[in-house]
C-alpha cells in the first residue's frame, strides 16, 4: 500500500515549502476538499518510481490554548491517517515551547516521528540541530526545504521502513477482480455499493471486519469473483465510530492504487467539479483500469440528456480510454451494465501481450507516421515487447529514443490501444536506447 507522510509543525517552519518541493511537477492531485479537510493539503509525490502521499497539515498554530486544541481537528486526523510523521522545526530560530508541546503530544499518542530541522542553508547544521536533542528523538534530519537540500535522502530513509509495493503478480491478477468505488462525498458511492451487493445474481461471501482503511468485500457474479473496495465504508457505519471522517482522501488514494479497476463516480446534478478532476487525474496517474460513472441520471430531464452527455464527454476527453456510464444508483438503472466495462477494463489491463504482435504494430505505426528527425538524424524505433501489466507496459527499443516527442509517444499509445483493442486502461510506453 502506498505510504502516507504527514508534515506537522508550528507555522512558518517550512511545511508548505517542503510540501511543494516534494509534490513539485506532479500536478495530478493536490486535493483540497473544502469543508471536509479545510486545513489539509494532499499531494502525490514520487521517489524514483515509488509513489507516496504527502499531507500538509497546515493548521497548527501556536495561539490556541493548550496543546490539545492546537492539535485538534484536522491536523490530528491527518496524523492519524499517516504512516510516518515528519515533525518540522526551524533550525534558525531554535527550539521553542510549541515544538516541545507538539513533541510531547506526538509521544503521548504513540506516534513515531522523525524530527526535521529545516532552514539549515547558510548556517552550521550541527549547531542548529544540537538545540533539538532535548526532544529526545531517534531519527533526525537536517534539511533546507527551499533549496531541496537533504530532502530526497530524507525521504529515502523514511520510506525504507515500508515494504516495497508488490508488483501485480499473476495470481493476484487473475483470481478476483478488485473494483474500487471512489468519488467525492454524496455522489452516491454507498448507494451504488449497496446496489452492487444487493443484486440478485450476486453472492456475497464475507462481511468485512472493521479497519481504518477501506472495506474489502468478496463476492461472485456470473462465476467471476470480485472484490469490492468500498471507500464509503457502507457496511461498517452502524457499529464503528470512525476515527477519521467518513470521507478520506488517503483512503481513496489507497483504494485506487490497490484496485484493478476504479469506478469513479460523479454527480450528474453538479456536473464535473474540480475535485472530480483531481480524482480523475490520480486514476490516470496511477494507471488503473477506469470506468466513469455519472450518477443520479434519473434526475436529469430527458431534453437535457443529450447535450449533457456531449458536454461531459468533451471534458472527460483526456481519459478517452475509459467508458462512461450514465446510471441511477438509487433506482438501479444501468448498474448491471457496469460489469461489461469492469470486465473489459480488467481484461485489457491484465492481458498478456505478444512480442511479435507488438513489434508488428510498432512497424505499422512507424511506417504510417515516421518519428521526427533530431539533429538531422531520424529516431529509429526497432522492436517492442511487453514490460508489465495493470497498466500494460510496452517497452520499445531503438536509437535516440530519449528524443521521442511527447506527442509521438501519445500517438503510439493510441495506436497500440486501438490495434490491441484495449479498453478501459491506459497504455504505458517506455523507451530503451541501444541495439
Ligand atoms: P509553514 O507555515 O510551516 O507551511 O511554512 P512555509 O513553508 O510557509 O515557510 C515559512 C517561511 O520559511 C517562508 O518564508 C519560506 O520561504 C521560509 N523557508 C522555508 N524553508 C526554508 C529553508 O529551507 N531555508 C530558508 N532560509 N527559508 C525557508
Ligand atoms: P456517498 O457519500 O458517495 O456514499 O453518497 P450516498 O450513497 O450516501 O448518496 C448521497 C445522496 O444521494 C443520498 O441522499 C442518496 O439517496 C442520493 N443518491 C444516490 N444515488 C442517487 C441516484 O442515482 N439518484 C438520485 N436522485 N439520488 C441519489
Amino acid at each position: 500500500m502506498i505510504p502516507v507522510i504527514a508534515l506537522v509543525g508550528r507555522p512558518n517552519v517550512g511545511k508548505s515549502t517542503l510540501f511543494n518541493q516534494l509534490t513539485r511537477s506532479r500536478d495530478a492531485l493536490v486535493a483540497d476538499f473544502a469543508g471536509l479537510t479545510r486545513d489539509r493539503k494532499y499531494g502525490e509525490a514520487r521517489l524514483g518510481s515509488r509513489p507516496y502521499v504527502v499531507i500538509d497539515t497546515g493548521g497548527i498554530s501556536g495561539d490556541e490554548e493548550g496543546i490539545d486544541s492546537q492539535m485538534a481537528g484536522q491536523s490530528l486526523a491527518a496524523i492519524e491517517e499517516a504512516d510516518a510523521v515528519l515533525f518540522m522545526v526551524d533550525g534558525r530560530e531554535g527550539l521553542n515551547a510549541t515544538d516541545e508541546a507538539l513533541a510531547r503530544h506526538l509521544r503521548q499518542r504513540n506516534k513515531a516521528f522523525h524530527l526535521v530541522v529545516n532552514k539549515i542553508d547558510g548556517i552550521d547544521a550541527d549547531v542548529a540541530t544540537s538545540d533539538f536533542y532535548t526532544l529526545g528523538v531517534e531519527s533526525l534530519f537536517a534539511i533546507a526545504a527551499s533549496h531541496g537540500r537533504g530532502v530526497s535522502s530524507m525521504i529515502e530513509t523514511v520510506l525504507e521502513g515500508f515494504p516495497e509495493p508488490e508488483p501485480f503478480c499473476e495470481e493476484k491478477l487473475y483470481d478476483s477482480i478488485r473494483v474500487a468505488v471512489v468519488g467525492r462525498p454524496n455522489v452516491g458511492k454507498s448507494t451504488l455499493v449497496n446496489r452492487l451487493l444487493g443484486e440478485e445474481r450476486v453472492v456475497v461471501f464475507d462481511l468485512p471486519g472493521t479497519t481504518r482503511d477501506s472495506i474489502y468485500i468478496d463476492y461472485e457474479r456470473d462465476e467471476q469473483k470480485y472484490t469490492l473496495i468500498d471507500t464509503a465504508g457502507v457496511r461498517k457505519r452502524k457499529n464503528v465510530r470512525l476515527t477519521v471522517e467518513k470521507f478520506s482522501i488517503v483512503k481513496t488514494l489507497k483504494a485506487i492504487d490497490d484496485a484493478h479497476v476504479v469506478l469513479l463516480m460523479m454527480d450528474a446534478h453538479e456536473g464535473l467539479v474540480e475535485q472530480d478532476m483531481h480524482l480523475l487525474g490520480h486514476c490516470i496517474e496511477a494507471g488503473r483500469g477506469l470506468v466513469l460513472v455519472v450518477n443520479k441520471w434519473d434526475g436529469i430531464e430527458s431534453h437535457q440528456r443529450e447535450w449533457m452527455k456531449t458536454e461531459l464527454q468533451r471534458r472527460l476527453q483526456f481519459a478517452d480510454y475509459a467508458e462512461t456510464h450514465f446510471i441511477s444508483a438509487l433506482h438501479g438503472t444501468g448498474v448491471g451494465h457496469l460489469y461489461k466495462s469492469i470486465n473489459a477494463a480488467h481484461d485489457s489491463a491484465t492481458r498478456k501481450l505478444n512480442t511479435n504482435a507488438l513489434t508488428r504494430i510498432l512497424e505499422g505505426a512507424v511506417f504510417d507516421h515516421p518519428p521526427p528527425l533530431v539533429n538531422g538524424r531520424r529516431i529509429k524505433l526497432r522492436y517492442a515487447h511487453a514490460g508489465g501489466q495493470n497498466p500494460p507496459l510496452i517497452v520499445i527499443h531503438g536509437n535516440q529514443t530519449g528524443k521521442v516527442p511527447a506527442s509521438y509517444q501519445r500517438y503510439l499509445e493510441k495506436i497500440f490501444r486501438r490495434k490491441l483493442e484495449l479498453t478501459g486502461t491506459p497504455v504505458r510506453i517506455e523507451f530503451r536506447t541501444g541495439e
